[in-house]
């Protein structure tokens, strides 16, 4: 981020511009909506600029600027769209302490006015770092059909009630007379009425939520897909938005914890593979913790969480601490794999199943089981695959599979960095030991990339 977006107080401060036309007017119609006082210098004026002095709106100077008349200014636009003249009053702009916007030349700026979404109070600026200025006007227009018009009045209104709200707990109990406030019974009051019937309507609210009893804690346990966030549900965006403390796995993105609150509590659960780790009680034990005093808790699982997650375990602890859970599925791996691939998990004529296989487990694997598996077009999706890809080939081969199985493996499947090794079961260890794979990885044991699968039947057919 080369700019830092804030939000300045300007009541009551000096803003000089510089310039009398059109970008001096564009740069005034927003400044004007502010309550600083503005100053504006202009030989010849544009007669917007002479009718807003006449108003009282701004001080009008019919003469170039001199050193001196910016001192105490808290911003200076040079807008006089005159590369030398810009340079000179910026000059002097700066010498007399004002910040310096001047128009159109980005490098010499010492700050950029954002795209402005104006439903005041509030305020949404969008910025590109003056990358992309089509970009910034096309979210302000797709914000402003968003927004409501009268967004505006109910925050106006809502401000001037949050002294009262102050006999609500703080935390929980505020945030869920708010979020009904503007998303709900606000904008009812303000379609059926005007301004008094929104203020009865708060009146209302609050003292049905002084007399609600508290909401007690909870857990989801959320999924949060195989890592892209366009890949998260609606339904995992939602909970995350209103959670309390939100106990993630190692393998979330970043990119979703943002999506959390701000204020939310986030707590890092990640077991490494082989290395340091939470035990699975100490994670038990956090999540009944905070459900029990009460928290809203999301615990954010990689994938989905009923797929080689230790759900249960989780679950059985909540439940044995009487407190309520709900689960919300997500993308698994194997999923956003096959998807990278162009495969399906089952195919008519192919495999009408396909196994969920853990590579940990693996040791444990039934003699019968390897022998179902060695069988021509099963397919099985093989989650911490790596460390064991030796023995799973030597155990398939040995029940008589054939060497030539393709096997695919995908690493970093809908994240940055995904990579696809496409294989076969004769050179699985070899070539995945090459790879050097270092993100989580899903092995695919009887499927091939569809495109090399296309190549693949090509040449059988030759051989044929
Ligand atoms: N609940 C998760 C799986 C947890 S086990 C799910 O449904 O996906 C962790 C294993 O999942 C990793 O070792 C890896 O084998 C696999 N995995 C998770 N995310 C992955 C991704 N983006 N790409 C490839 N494999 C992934």
């Amino acid at each position: 981020m080369k700019h830092f977006p804030i939000f300045l107080a300007v009541e009551g401060r000096h803003i000089v511009l510089s310039g009398g036309g059109d970008a001096a007017l564009a740069k005034l119609r927003l400044l004007l909506k502010t309550e600083a006082h503005l100053t504006v210098f202009a030989p010849d004026p544009a007669p917007e600029i002479v009718n807003w002095a006449q108003s009282g709106r701004l001080t009008l100077c019919r003469r170039a600027m001199e050193p001196g008349d910016t001192l105490c200014a808290a911003l200076f636009y040079a807008a006089d769209e005159d590369a030398t003249e810009d340079a000179r009053t910026a000059a002097i702009a700066r010498a007399d302490g004002a910040l310096v916007n001047i128009v159109d030349n980005l490098g010499d700026s010492q700050f950029i006015t954002p795209a402005i979404v104006d439903r005041d109070p509030v305020t949404v600026a969008i910025g590109t770092e003056g990358a992309a200025p089509v970009l910034a006007r096309a979210i302000k227009t797709d914000l402003e059909a968003r927004l409501p018009a009268t967004l505006g009045t109910l925050a106006r209104i809502g401000k001037a009630f949050r002294k009262m709200v102050e006999v609500l707990p703080m935390g929980r109990a505020r945030r869920d007379f708010w979020a009904e406030y503007y998303f709900a019974e606000g904008p009812r009051a303000i379609a059926q009425g005007d301004e008094a019937a929104v203020a009865q309507t708060l009146d209302d609210l609050l003292a049905r939520h002084r007399a609600a009893p508290d909401r007690p804690g909870h857990v989801a346990f959320v999924g949060a897909g195989p890592g892209d966030p366009e890949l998260l549900t609606l339904k995992a965006r939602k909970t995350l938005d209103s959670a309390d403390v939100v106990i993630h796995d190692r393998l979330v993105a970043p990119e979703i914890l943002e999506l959390a609150r701000r204020e939310a509590t986030l707590i890092d659960a990640g077991k490494e593979g082989f290395g340091p780790s939470m035990e699975q009680d100490d994670i038990n034990r956090l999540i009944v913790e905070h459900a029990g005093a009460g928290a809203q808790v999301v615990r954010l699982k990689g994938g989905d969480p009923t797929v080689f997650g230790r759900l249960d375990e989780e679950i059985d602890a909540v439940e044995e601490a009487g407190i309520s859970w709900h689960i919300v599925p997500g993308i698994t791996a194997a999923s956003a794999s096959v998807a990278t691939i162009g495969q399906s998990l089952t195919r008519r004529g192919r495999n009408a199943a396909v196994r969920f296989l853990t590579g940990h487990d693996m040791k444990g694997f039934a003699d019968h089981d390897w022998h179902a598996l060695a069988r021509p077009g099963e397919v099985a999706a093989i989650y911490m695959g790596k460390k064991s890809a030796r023995f799973i080939q030597g155990r398939l081969i040995m029940h008589g599979a054939d060497r030539a199985t393709p096997v695919t493996v995908i690493e970093n499947a809908s994240r940055p960095g995904q990579r696809v090794l496409s294989t076969t079961l004769d050179r699985l260890p070899q070539d995945l030991a090459e790879a050097h794979f270092t993100g989580p990885a899903l092995t695919f044991y009887g499927l091939a990339p569809r495109t090399a699968q296309a190549a693949l039947a090509h040449t059988r057919q030759e051989l044929a």
